[in-house]
């Protein structure tokens, strides 16, 4: 299986390039956020929890996204490879899907770490806040909190894929062509 973690902070460009990848690789994307978004409009009780953190710019409990990747990821019966969007984003989360993928006998092939200044990144967001209907991309203060979130929780998550040498940055500056060029490289250079 090609099993691949998409990450970087938010507005890198992870939803736009999976859809790419997916096409290219034929791989299930898995999207935590996309995920919580489907519940928060179905009105679940999943739904309802995911938004008092989404609409914060907090993450949402390890515990109870955990459970949700892995109830998704065993939807699936035999596919090629993930796609693992916006998780895993601390490090209890990369550890329980670590576990988690080797008891279905599989495991991470790579990461890719999509690199975008911090400027780049909340206009971005804004310009996304314009058609996506998020509340958490419309305020500046809440893009604030995500990226603060970001740096202090997530970007950590970088260490333990580089100590099992599956990390790769790449620049995620520029056209969506060029970096969807880089990542394609990047996955058949492995
Ligand atoms: P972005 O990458 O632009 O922040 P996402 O759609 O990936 O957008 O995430 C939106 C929100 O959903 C996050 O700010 C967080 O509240 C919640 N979320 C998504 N994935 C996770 C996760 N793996 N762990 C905890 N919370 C998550």
């Amino acid at each position: 299986m090609l099993n691949i973690v998409l990450f970087g902070p938010p507005g890198a460009g992870k939803g736009t390039q999976s859809e790419r990848l997916i096409e290219k690789y034929n791989l299930v994307h898995l999207s935590t956020g996309d995920i919580f978004r489907a519940n928060i409009k179905g009105e679940t009780e999943l739904g309802k929890l995911a938004k008092s953190y989404m609409d914060k710019g907090q993450l949402v409990p390890d515990s109870v996204t955990i459970d949700l990747l892995r109830s998704e990821v065993e939807k699936y019966k035999d596919p090629k490879g993930f796609i693992f969007d916006g998780f895993p984003r601390t490090n209890t989360q990369a550890n329980a899907l670590d576990s988690f993928l080797s008891s279905i006998n599989t495991s991470i092939t790579m990461m890719l770490s999509l690199d975008v200044d911090e400027e780049e990144l909340k206009s971005r967001l804004l310009k996304r806040a314009e058609t996506s209907g998020r509340a958490d991309d419309a305020n500046p203060e809440i893009i604030e909190n995500r990226i603060a979130v970001y740096k202090k929780e997530t970007a950590p998550v970088k260490s333990f894929y580089a100590e099992q040498n599956k990390f790769h940055g790449i620049d995620g500056m520029g056209s969506v062509d060029d970096i969807t060029q880089r990542l394609f490289d990047s996955i058949d250079a492995n």
